[in-house]
């Protein structure tokens, strides 16, 4: 009596090695250079303003003195003055309102004059919502903070 088992496990080989270990650490060191260290935390965050999904443009010139570009948007009270550079008026606005919290439309950075420092818009997600806004105001399109989520989606489109 042949009692042959014929039910052979078929072996699926999938020979899908990635060997880019190198590469990742190239691309950390590469992005190191020119970097202002931002702080991920500040405590004057209670005083942004509650709605900031309408602020002005980036050309807007500045409350006080009309200067017309690279100005900085308060985000306590949504009005833009000048920079350090022109003629204080973010400064003295802080100054006299004690609004510490201010967004740059040169470079969408995000500076606390409390702190005294930059605030890390990506690691705050108070600031999140309007520098998004403020980079689709800047450029005409969002910010690239999604970039995980779309390689993610186009990973799990990819086998057919
Ligand atoms: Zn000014
Ligand atoms: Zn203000
Ligand atoms: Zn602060």
């Amino acid at each position: 009596m042949a009692n042959e088992a014929t039910s052979s496990s078929s072996a699926v080989s999938s020979l899908q090695q990635e060997q880019q270990q190198d590469e990742e650490e190239l691309m950390l060191y590469g992005a190191g250079s020119g970097w202002v260290e931002a702080r991920t935390s500040c405590e004057h965050l209670n005083s942004l303003a509650s709605d900031l999904s309408h602020i002005s443009t980036p050309d807007t010139p500045c409350f006080r003195c009309q200067h017309p570009a690279e100005n900085w948007l308060c985000l306590c009270c949504k009005d833009v003055f000048c920079s350090r550079f022109v003629n204080k008026h973010m400064l003295q606005h802080y100054q006299q309102k004690n609004h510490c919290l201010a967004l740059s439309y040169s470079d969408l950075s995000v500076w606390c004059f409390s702190c005294d420092a930059y605030l890390d818009v990506q690691a705050i997600g108070q600031l999140r919502p309007v520098y998004e806004i403020a980079h689709l105001l800047k450029f005409g399109e969002a910010p690239p903070f999604r970039t995980m989520e779309c390689l993610q989606v186009s990973f799990s489109q990819a086998g057919s």
